[in-house]
């Protein structure tokens, strides 16, 4: 039977929200940026492999809680935690004690911001906003639920990344330098914790369907892609569910790009 572990939680840099979480014997799966795009997509995903669900956004609690209906509607247990990846100590304390209370099977970093411009038009505010929170976060989050999953001795690490961060994009001098930091770093990661029944890989998408994308000129953009589409959120998140959920896995620190050939 389940016990009842949480009830509500004051999340003080965004106000109140109830996150209901019982220690069952399910997986748990954390999703940073789970409300929206391709991080909805891994959530339903991963509860239909059988995953409660943690789900973190920024400040979309709306579009959180559909998602949380959805996942119970699958059957699963959601949690959902309200906080900015950029902030250090906001991460902290909505990661930190739960994490060692009931640890994650499976961690999925996949929040994410562009702001896109020419580099010699760049503002100091647009280069820092990017690295700030996609590459900063990693360390947020990811420092705060590890020594867990260490004393666990277990668990799956997906970082996601971008094509831009292996191949590099014009006007995203910023964000391609955050993705590529996410690879070094999911990289040097995967090297240390392997003893420890940690794989760790990146998933790097290529021009998905989704709001990050949604105003991007299309026309010239599908003629860069050899399958002459951009992805959907599903098909990267097949991907994630199957880097977490497969048992037999022998691929670790690894980059899988989910891109429609853009980079080959
Ligand atoms: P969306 O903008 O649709 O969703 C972003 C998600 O991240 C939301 O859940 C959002 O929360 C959360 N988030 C954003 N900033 C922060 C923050 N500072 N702190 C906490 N949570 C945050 O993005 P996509 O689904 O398109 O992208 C998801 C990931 O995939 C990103 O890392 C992106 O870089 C990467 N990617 C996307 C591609 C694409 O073509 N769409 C291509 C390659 C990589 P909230 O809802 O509260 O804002």
């Amino acid at each position: 039977m389940m016990a009842l572990i949480r009830g509500l939680y004051l999340l003080e840099f965004h106000g109140f929200i109830e996150v209901n979480m019982t220690k069952s014997n399910n997986k748990l799966a954390l999703v940073i940026g789970g409300s929206r795009g391709i991080g909805r997509a891994i959530v339903l995903r991963l509860a239909q492999e059988g995953f409660d669900i943690w789900l973190t956004c920024r400040s979309n609690i709306e579009a959180a809680k559909e998602v949380q209906a959805e996942v119970e509607k699958i059957g699963r247990e959601c949690a959902i935690s309200v906080f900015d990846i950029a902030d250090h100590k906001a991460v902290k304390a909505a990661l930190e004690k739960q994490v060692d209370e009931r640890v994650p099977d499976a961690v999925v970093y996949n929040a994410g911001i562009t702001k896109d411009n020419l580099f010699v038009f760049m503002t100091k505010d647009e280069w820092d906003s990017v690295l700030h929170t996609n590459l900063d976060g990693f360390y947020h989050v990811m420092h705060t639920v590890i020594f867990s999953m260490l004393r666990e001795k277990r668990g799956r690490i997906v970082i996601v990344s971008s094509t831009s961060g292996e191949i590099g994009q014009a006007g995203q001098v910023n964000y391609s330098a955050s993705k590529a930091g996410l690879i070094g770093a999911a990289k040097a990661l995967a090297r240390e914790v392997a003893r420890k029944n940690i794989w760790v890989n990146v998933v790097a998408p290529g021009v998905i369907d989704t709001e990050m994308t949604k105003d991007l000129p299309k026309d010239k953009i599908l003629p860069m892609i050899p399958m002459q589409r951009y992805g959907t959120a599903d098909e990267v998140a097949s991907i994630v569910a199957f880097l977490c959920a497969e048992k037999h896995m022998y691929i670790h620190g690894q980059v899988i790009g989910v891109n429609g050939g853009l980079a080959i």
